[in-house]
Parts: structure tokens; C-alpha cells; sequence
């Protein structure tokens, strides 16, 4: 590509509101540019590295025998409220109308989707499993996007779904994806590590995450100095058991999952909570523990409470407030919104339920598994929140110490969740129907170059790694007036095309300082420097990551290159 043809607006200033080196560099050097909040556009560049890094999970995914298909983006409702989170999801969900008034949700995942297609397609066990994947843009409305394409509203996801007759066939393909997922991220460079993402303090190995290490990483991870344990401290509420039956009721374990919720969910959990003698509930918002009380005697949980974590009591609800509370029409937080700490969940809509801190009037109707030091002891680390460093690791070996990691991929053993509520099922040998159990698996692939570009880059601009530069040889001709430099760029300009080799020349009449300054900012692994001593068929190689160059005799250009 001759750079007087291409399209790279470069930046000498740092944009104002771009705050990580990242969406920075990423800006200034001419990869990406924003059309609102969380949503970008990819110029030539940024596509460029993007088509790369799709080209490497590609590889990956076709490796272990998944399928490349491409899902709508655009999804009916029914689809959603078949599974229950068009009334679960929350605002994160981007809904719309059409001309007919019937609703559509734009994707944010496609479990729905797949679900759909492969229960109508497969009826007997010899399809299964079957392993799918596709590249595509996702729609997040994230309450708060940020830091470039790491935090989108429009993003690009690869996500891979399977479908099985037992748990030991989705163990084996969740294991195929954890080592692609490996492969993908080491291909790219990447430091990285993979965590246990869920119920990974009481053993569980059902969903990982992959982190990029980085001081900008939205999660924290918990990790041993000497072992490979490694966890996201964002953990899951330990599954409450309600002593009177063996599984707790299905509206609590709905409600019981982390994550944003909305005002109507946060009113709809205790109401859930007041039906089932549920006397207090505890809130995560905004870096704060907020403790609800909803009906009964409370006074000896709020102690427990305190002893606890350092929780804001919020206030007791009278009997008549209770009362109001259950009766009030969900959508409503009814009499409990009225102190300040409770706003903070009305306002915000984005109260997350860490511990149902449950109990009860009545003997017998304890909910048990939920209180910190009643039901089990911290210092069993059910929930790493509670993990200080320093602490010994869960596994016994070495001691905690925490970093701050960029989520890139998420694997997550599903089971019947999706299957069950969309009823894809399946004959099997003997005739019978039998529910399909199903993995997920989803890599952020927008976020990922963002990720790669916050560990890959220095003063001077972006170090793309080879594996997904843009281009792999700059080059480049010191004076952009002298013949002599301009024939010999152009007939190497020839030779490394035809050698294979994806070339940026700059041929523009810039002064060489501009162009080297664009060129460390773009940061293509190679550069190639007409300028001296072309006359005696003589270049300059330059390496961009460790700043080393040397003078190459044109005869042993490509050679030094590859
Ligand atoms: P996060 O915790 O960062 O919000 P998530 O757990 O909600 O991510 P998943 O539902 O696991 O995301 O989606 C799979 C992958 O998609 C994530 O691992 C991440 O790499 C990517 N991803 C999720 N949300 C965004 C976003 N808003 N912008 C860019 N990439 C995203
Ligand atoms: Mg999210
Ligand atoms: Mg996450
Ligand atoms: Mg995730």
C-alpha cells in the first residue's frame, strides 16, 4: 500500500478524553475513530489488525473441529422471552420496535439464537455434539463505556456455543476451547492468564476467563504466588439452601446471579425475599455494601451483618412499609427507596446481590450456604471478596496477591440452562427425548486489540506484535526529493510485494521527521530506510520494538526481513 493513497489520519495531540495509552495511541496513530459514546468506527488500519487477530481465532476454533456460521444481529423478542432475559437482562439490552410495533432485541449474545436454530435442526443424538462459532458485532448498552474498544457498546465478539448428550463430551470440548483460547492469546503476544471465573473457591471448574495482565483491567484477580491457582474476585453469590426443601426457589436462584439490575429486578428480589421469610438482603453498590432489611426482627442479623463485612445498614422496614413493599407494582422499589443509600440502587440501577444475608422467623426456614462465618468459615475463601493479600491460597500452596486483568475471553460450561427453557431436545439411542446440554464459549475480539495495543507500545507510539501488525515492513525513503532513493524504494517497494510480504511505503513528499514519527507511532514491526546510501545499494533496517538497526546491502534485504 503506497501511504500517499491510504487513508491514515494521524494525530499529533492526545485526544483530551481518551484516558488509557490504548485508545490513545489507538486514535492519534489512525486505527480507529469514535461516532458516539462506545461506538467506533475501524479505519483501514485498525481493520487491517482486527482481520488478522480474526484470522488467528479462525485458525484456532476450525482446529478443534468448530463450524464458522453468522447469526442475525437484529432478534426477535419471543427468542428472548422463551429463555426469560428479555425480562432479566436488564438495560444492557438494546431493544427496538419495528414499523409493526413488535419487538426486537439487537444481540449481546447469541444463546437464544443458537438454541433456536439447533433445537429446530437437530433431533437425534448421531448430529450431536456439534460445535459453532461466529464472528460478529454484538450490541452492549454498558452503563458506562470506556477506554476505546474495551468497553463498547458496539463490539465485536467471536462466540462458539456446543451442544452435547453428556456432561463428559462438553467436558471435552470445553477443554479443546481453554487450549485454543491459550493458543489464540499466545499467538497474539499476549501476557495473560486464565482464572477461575465462578464458584471457583468451592472447586468449581466450570467457567474460566482469560485475563490480559494489565494496570488499566476492569477485574481483579486473586492469585497464588506458587501455584497456578488464579480467580476473579468478582465472584458468584454462594447458592442459598432452603432448609425446608432441597433446592432453593428457582425466583431466588434467578435472582441470586451477579451483575447489573434494575430497578424492577432490585423491587422483584424482595418481594422474592419477603415471600420466602427472607428478613434482610445484602447489596453490592458502588464499592459499598448496603444491607436492606425487608421484614422480621433484625436486629441480631444486622449484628452478624457487621461483624461480617463492613455493610451500611440501611434501615428497618416497618410492617406496614413491608407490606406496601410486596404489594407495590414491580417496576417500583416502593417505601425502601426513600433513604439516600437505597437511592444510590434507583438512581444508579445497578444494584448486584452479592450474599443473600437470609434468615427467618420460623424454625426450619433458614436458608443455609449464604452467611459468611455461620455457614461456613471465611476462611474457606467461598467468596474471595473477602481474601486479603497475603492470605494463603485456597489450593493450600503459597500465599494470595492480586493484579488487575482485561477480560478477553470467557469460557463457561452452560448445562441445560438455555436447552431446558427453549426446549431444544433430542432423541437418543433408545428413543427417548433428552435435553441437550450446552458450553459457551465468547473471545471480546474488538477488545482484544485494544488489549494487545495497551501491552504492546511505548513513547513513541504503537509495537505491534508480528502475528497482528497492520502491515510487516514499513518503507520508507529519507528524502522524499532525491531520484535516487525514490527508484530504489520503488523497486523494493515491487520486490518484498511480490516476495509476500504486506508493505507500507510512504512515498509522500514529507520530511523524513514526519515520517518517522508516524511511523514509530503506527508501530509496523520493520522498517526499511531509503536514504543515504542507496546509491551503493545499501538500506536501513530498523526493529521498532527494541530500536536496533543495522545497514543491509539490498541483495539481503528480504532475507533479513522474514
Ligand atoms: P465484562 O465483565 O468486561 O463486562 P462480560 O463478562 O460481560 O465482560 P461476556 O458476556 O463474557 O462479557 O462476553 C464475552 C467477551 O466479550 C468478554 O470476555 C469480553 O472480552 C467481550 N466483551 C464483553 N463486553 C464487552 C464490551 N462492552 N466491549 C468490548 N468487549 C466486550
Ligand atoms: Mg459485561
Ligand atoms: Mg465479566
Ligand atoms: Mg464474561
Amino acid at each position: 500500500m503506497r501511504q500517499s493513497q491510504a487513508f491514515i489520519p494521524t494525530l499529533r495531540e492526545v485526544p483530551a478524553d481518551a484516558e488509557v495509552k490504548s485508545h490513545q495511541l489507538l486514535l492519534r496513530a489512525g486505527f480507529i475513530r469514535q461516532s458516539t459514546s462506545g461506538v467506533y468506527t475501524f479505519l483501514p488500519l485498525g481493520q487491517r489488525v482486527l482481520q488478522k487477530v480474526e484470522a488467528i481465532i479462525r485458525e484456532e476454533m476450525n482446529r478443534i473441529g468448530a463450524m464458522e456460521l453468522l447469526m442475525p444481529a437484529l432478534q426477535p423478542a419471543e427468542l428472548w422471552q422463551q429463555s426469560g432475559r428479555w425480562y432479566s437482562y436488564g438495560p444492557e439490552l438494546m431493544r427496538l420496535k419495528d414499523r409493526h410495533e413488535r419487538d426486537f432485541a439487537l444481540g449481546p449474545t447469541h444463546e437464544e439464537m443458537i438454541t433456536a436454530i439447533v433445537r429446530d435442526e437437530v433431533k437425534t443424538y448421531k448430529r450431536l455434539p456439534l460445535v459453532l462459532y461466529q464472528i460478529q458485532t454484538k450490541f452492549r448498552d454498558e452503563k458506562r463505556p470506556r477506554f476505546g474498544l474495551l468497553r463498547g457498546r458496539e463490539f465485536i465478539m467471536k462466540d462458539a456455543y456446543s451442544f452435547h448428550t453428556s456432561k463428559e463430551s462438553l467436558d471435552e470440548t470445553y477443554n479443546n476451547m481453554y487450549e485454543a483460547y491459550a493458543n489464540i492469546f499466545r499467538r497474539c503476544g499476549l501476557n495473560f492468564r486464565a482464572v477461575i471465573a465462578d464458584s471457583g473457591a468451592i472447586g468449581g471448574k466450570d467457567t474460566h476467563e482469560f485475563m490480559v495482565l494489565s494496570d488499566i483491567g476492569e477485574d481483579t484477580i486473586a492469585y497464588s504466588d506458587a501455584s497456578d491457582y488464579a480467580a476473579n474476585i468478582e465472584m458468584a453469590p454462594v447458592v442459598a439452601t432452603y432448609e425446608k426443601r432441597n433446592e432453593p426457589p428457582a425466583e431466588l436462584k434467578k435472582v441470586a446471579t451477579p451483575g447489573q439490575k434494575t430497578i424492577a429486578e432490585v423491587a422483584s428480589y424482595l418481594q422474592v425475599a419477603s415471600e420466602h421469610c427472607i428478613k434482610s438482603l445484602l447489596f453490592h453498590v458502588d464499592g459499598r455494601y448496603v444491607l436492606v432489611l425487608v421484614r422480621g426482627d433484625h436486629e441480631a442479623n444486622e449484628v452478624k451483618v457487621k461483624n461480617v463485612l463492613d455493610a451500611t445498614v440501611v434501615r428497618l422496614a416497618t410492617p406496614e412499609e413491608t407490606r406496601q413493599v410486596m404489594n407495590a407494582p414491580v417496576g417500583s422499589l416502593g417505601p425502601i427507596g426513600v433513604k439516600e443509600e437505597v437511592k444510590v440502587i434507583a438512581d444508579h440501577a445497578i444494584a448486584a446481590i452479592v450474599n443473600g444475608v437470609c434468615g427467618a422467623n420460623e424454625e426450619g426456614y433458614h436458608y443455609t450456604g449464604v452467611n459468611p462465618g455461620r455457614d461456613f468459615p471465611v476462611s474457606q475463601y467461598a467468596d474471595l471478596r473477602f481474601v486479603q493479600e497475603g492470605d494463603p491460597a485456597p489450593d493450600g500452596k503459597g500465599t494470595i496477591r492480586f493484579a488487575r486483568g482485561i477480560e478477553v475471553g470467557h469460557v463457561f460450561k452452560l448445562g441445560t440452562k438455555y436447552s431446558e427453557a427453549m426446549n431444544a431436545v433430542y432423541l437418543d439411542e433408545n428413543g427417548q427425548a433428552q435435553t441437550m446440554i450446552m458450553g459457551c464459549y465468547g473471545i471480546g475480539v474488538s477488545r482484544l486489540v485494544a488489549a494487545i495495543a495497551e501491552q504492546f507500545a511505548d513513547e513513541h507510539g504503537l509495537v505491534w506484535p508480528v502475528s497482528v501488525a497492520p502491515f510487516h515492513v514499513h518503507l520508507l525513503t529519507a528524502n522524499a526529493k532525491s531520484d535516487e532513493q525514490r527508484a530504489l524504494a520503488e523497486e523494493w517497494y515491487d520486490k518484498l510485494g511480490q516476495a509476500g510480504f504486506d508493505v507500507l511505503y510512504d512515498d509522500r513528499p514529507e520530511r523524513a521527521g514526519v515520517k518517522f514519527a508516524d511511523s514509530d507511532l503506527i508501530g509496523i514491526p520493520l522498517r526499511v530506510t531509503v536514504g543515504k546510501r542507496a546509491g551503493e545499494g545499501v538500506v536501513e533496517v530498523k526493529v521498532r520494538k527494541t530500536g536496533e538497526s543495522f545497514d543491509v546491502p539490498v541483495a539481503d534485504l528480504i532475507e533479513t526481513v522474514r
